[in-house]
């Protein structure tokens, strides 16, 4: 089963793959836990390129970038977990470049197309959608305080990655969860599990 997070920063995204793979693992289920960009040794690299606040990477190279690192996330990690019959777990995935790359960085179907090529078209079985205001967010992302780009970007360029993916939310409602991230994280954990064990009986 391939479930995927995402989510704007400060989302809880980390807390909650964590949590589900641990219950998963406690019912003897192999767990795989991975993350875009940076899931692979070639996406650490495409990691520090893209997030490095001095790059100035252009907006079509970075999303070739991240699709460089997701057609190599796919090919090493995805496919042969979920070949073993793993719960395969990735922290982002194709929404996040139709919501960062597409709307954000206002590439629009360009990033969708790179992304189908990358993916081959694999698409994951759920996506939780851990939607919050980016305000609130960035608050919880910024006590991180993470050495990347984020605190360069504008507000409306998060607002606009949250629109994005809850409108991907809505053009597909039976692929998503969708949560509100400030909701506590065990009760958020427990939601997650039931659209996930729903999908493992399914
Ligand atoms: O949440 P995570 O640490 O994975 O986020 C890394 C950063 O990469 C995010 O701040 C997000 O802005 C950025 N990103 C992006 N486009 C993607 C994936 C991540 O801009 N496709």
């Amino acid at each position: 089963l391939f479930v995927a997070f995402e989510g704007g920063e400060g989302a809880g995204k980390s807390t909650q793959i964590r949590l589900l793979a641990a219950s998963l693992r406690a019912a003897g289920q192999e767990v795989v836990e991975t993350r875009e960009p940076g899931g692979t040794p070639l996406g650490t690299e495409l990691r520090r390129l893209v997030l490095d606040p001095d790059g100035h990477v252009t907006p079509r190279a970075e999303a070739l970038l991240y699709a460089a690192d997701r057609a190599h996330h796919v090919d090493t990690v995805v496919t042969p977990g979920l070949a073993r019959g793993a719960v395969v777990i990735t922290d982002r995935y194709v929404d996040s470049t139709l919501a960062y790359q597409g709307a954000g960085r206002g590439l629009g179907a360009g990033a969708h197309a790179v992304t189908v090529w990358a993916t081959g078209g694999l698409t994951p079985a759920l996506t939780v959608l851990l939607d919050v205001d980016p305000v609130a967010g960035l608050a919880r992302a910024g006590a991180r305080a993470r050495p990347d780009r984020l605190e360069s970007a504008s507000l409306e360029f998060h607002r606009a990655v949250r629109a994005a993916f809850l409108a991907l939310a809505a053009a597909e409602p039976a692929r998503y969860l969708v949560l509100d991230a400030t909701r506590a994280a065990d009760a958020l954990a427990g939601d997650v599990l039931a659209a996930v064990r729903a999908r493992l009986r399914g």
